[in-house]
């Protein structure tokens, strides 16, 4: 799972384009129904999810609260929004859900602000959802008891690009500094049927990018019939619609890369060439005391063997700055993975304690020494990414579209191409973006248009 924190600077798509209400933001809220959303691309899924069933059940004035526990920093940002929703609007029910409400639902029902706590599997039922008068203020049950996973089929998101579908829930894995399976019980996976009937639905409404999404989505399937892997659940998918343009995975455990998903890279155009690995660490002492499945020479050896089967493939990853007892030779070790591996789209945290986990009582890094860490892995990353970009300018790709005149090439590169509605496939050179400078948020590369024809 990729540890991701909503404000972390990453390939992600853009707040103005992240799928299910709005991403955590500081403004004041507009009157109606709201969504603020933390954490992860599952949890945006699930937020749009939600906000059908308030709206079935005629909720339309409220706030969800969907929440992130992935550092303590998340729970704590989830409850300054809501003491800042209360005081903005005191008379709005604030409803709480997500990984934080399902792990501390006490925390949040002690909030007086706060009308009701909803947990993780009870948040995504209508029934949870009906006239709150006879609802149980606080819905959240044992998470771990969760064995099955009801699809939740979708029509797409509001006006954006990409669609996050879930395919796949839970964790069976217990890294030593992660609480996620606590928020989202064991691995189950949605059948593949029905993940092939929600991207018919999206690509019929005009969605031209699919991302697979989940909490460790190389895990998909043996709860299944005939325990179908994840990339046969692609290969599947690719073949069964033949109109979705591009589809893209969520992060993954690069050691479980099985060989349907390597056939599909080596062979299938419309599976884009970017892929996003849960990695942590680059030093094998430090990766046994996270309890990861893999060793230093198996990411080098799966991102060697990726880019033979496909050059134009590009790396993103996870790592994590000053775990427990990291020495910095360790983090030598990941600083040198970045160019080993050929990472350029790096999500970095600072290790941050969670309570309950058994990293939490190993003996910590000081935190200025974690920070300062970080921050070498992000400049190095950064160094990473600018010099990719670079390499691509005359080049030719299909760009999509997004809102705000910006459009994402096949390896996710952010390309000023103003004129365009978002969700349009155009073909583009790639070149230095006039208008990028030094402090604004202008991307560094620009997409001249090959003709004025739009693909589709
Ligand atoms: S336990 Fe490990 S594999 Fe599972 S969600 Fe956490 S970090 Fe990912």
């Amino acid at each position: 799972m990729s540890i991701r924190h909503a404000n972390t600077p990453s390939p992600e798509p853009p707040a103005n384009d992240q799928p299910g209400a709005e991403a955590h933001s500081d403004a004041p809220l507009a009157a109606g129904l709201r969504i603020q959303t933390f954490g992860c691309r599952l949890n945006f899924y699930e937020s749009e999810v939600m906000r059908r069933h308030a709206e079935a059940a005629g909720l339309d004035d409220a706030l969800i609260i969907n929440t992130c526990a992935v550092t303590s920093e998340a729970q704590r940002q989830a409850e300054q929004a809501i003491r800042r929703a209360h005081r903005q609007a005191p008379e709005r029910p604030i409803i709480v859900t997500g990984c934080a409400a399902q792990i501390a639902p006490e925390r949040f029902a002690g909030m007086p602000q706060v009308a009701r706590v909803l947990g993780n599997e009870e948040k995504l039922t209508a029934e949870a959802w009906g006239a709150s008068d006879d609802q149980a203020r606080v819905q959240v049950n044992d998470i771990m008891q969760a064995t099955s996973l009801a699809p939740q089929l979708i029509d797409g998101f509001d006006q954006q690009t990409r669609a996050f579908i879930q395919v796949q829930q839970g964790c069976d894995h217990r890294c030593t500094f992660c609480i996620i399976p606590y928020g989202r019980g064991n691995a189950r996976s949605v059948p593949m049927g029905d993940v092939i009937e929600q991207v018919r639905r999206l690509v019929e409404n005009g969605t031209k990018e699919v991302v697979l999404t989940g909490v460790d989505i190389t895990s998909y399937g043996p709860d299944l019939p005939g325990a179908p892997s994840l990339g046969q659940l692609v290969r599947r998918l690719l073949a069964a619609v033949p109109e979705l343009p591009r589809l893209r995975l969520s992060s993954i455990d690069s050691i479980e890369i099985d060989q349907h998903l390597l056939h599909v890279l080596a062979n299938e155009p419309r599976f884009m060439p970017h892929l996003h690995l849960s990695l942590q660490a680059g030093n094998d002492l430090i990766l046994k005391r996270m309890k990861r499945r893999h060793l230093r020479a198996d990411a080098l050896r799966v991102c060697r063997q990726i880019r033979a089967l496909r050059p134009d493939v590009v790396f993103g990853a996870d790592l994590i700055a000053g775990f427990p007892t990291e020495t910095e030779e360790q983090f030598q070790d990941s600083l040198a993975l970045i160019e080993d591996c050929g990472l350029i789209y790096l999500h970095v945290f600072p290790y941050s304690e969670r309570e309950g986990t058994p990293a939490a009582r190993m003996p910590q890094v000081a935190k200025p020494l974690r920070k300062e860490r970080a921050a070498r892995l992000r400049a190095a990353g950064d160094a990473a990414l600018a010099a990719f970009s670079q390499s691509q300018i005359g080049s030719r790709c299909t760009a999509l579209t997004e809102q705000g005149g910006v459009a994402r090439s096949p390896q996710f590169l952010p390309l000023a191409l103003p004129g365009f509605a978002a969700g349009q496939l155009v073909e583009v050179e790639v070149q230095t973006n006039a208008a990028a400078a030094p402090g604004n948020a202008a991307p560094s590369l620009a997409g001249q248009p090959l003709s004025a024809a739009v693909l589709s």
